[in-house]
């Protein structure tokens, strides 16, 4: 599995269309200070589910919506794109080639595709949870995070080691059914209330 390609438009910096083709291998990003090299990575993540606006180091998560500059409106919209060869299945889908895409609204919608058809997030984190591209993003380490890392708290440690290690996608479904369980039985309770009401 690698990235194939990652296309952006409308997201922060990237008014207009810009897409990336990533050889496999090492790929290098450079560029004058705040040409927006960080976006890029940026776009990767949010691409594949980041829901942290401080993350994307915006205050609220419309910011990555491309605001303007004194030459060009801002814009409504903001897409990202990315395209990952998947010819070794290392992604758990029958697909030689999967896309990811993931629009924000500036009006408030939200969508995501897999391959073109509408998805949600849920489904897109449990694509890439087998892959070790996870939701808290470890496998992306920004500037300054490595220090994060390195102090990071024993609990906070676990974390990064359970989501290598693939146990966040399991810790996660548990807590979904936990959550079900606990709706069911307040469910439940009502229902034996009710009984006891009209008997
Ligand atoms: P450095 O090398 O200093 O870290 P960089 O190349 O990584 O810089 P970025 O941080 O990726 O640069 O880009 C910063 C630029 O992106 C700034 O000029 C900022 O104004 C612009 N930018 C960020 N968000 C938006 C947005 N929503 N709309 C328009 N421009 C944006």
């Amino acid at each position: 599995m690698h990235l194939k390609s990652l296309t952006i438009r409308g997201f922060k910096s990237f008014a207009s269309a810009t897409t990336f083709d990533f050889e496999p291998g090492v790929t290098a990003v450079v560029g004058p200070n705040g040409s927006g090299k960080s976006n890029v990575v940026d776009a990767l993540a949010w691409v594949m589910g980041e829901q942290g606006a401080k993350t994307l180091r915006g205050g609220k998560m419309e910011d990555v919506i491309f605001a303007g500059t004194s030459g060009r409106a801002p814009l409504g919209r903001a897409q990202v794109t990315l395209t990952i060869d998947n010819t070794d299945g290392a992604l758990p889908i029958e697909y030689a080639e999967v896309t990811i895409s993931r629009t924000l609204f500036r009006s408030g919608g939200s969508e995501y595709a897999i391959n073109g058809s509408p998805a949600r997030l849920f489904d897109i984190q449990e694509l890439l949870s087998d892959s070790g591209l996870g939701r808290e993003m470890h496998v992306i380490v920004g500037q300054g995070q490595l220090d994060r890392v390195l102090h990071a708290t024993p609990e906070d440690r676990r974390g990064f080691i359970e989501e290598a290690a693939g146990i966040l996608k399991h810790r996660r479904r548990k807590e979904k059914t936990l959550r079900k369980l606990d709706a069911t039985q307040a469910n439940l309770d009502r229902l034996e209330d009710l009984t006891k009401e009209i008997a």
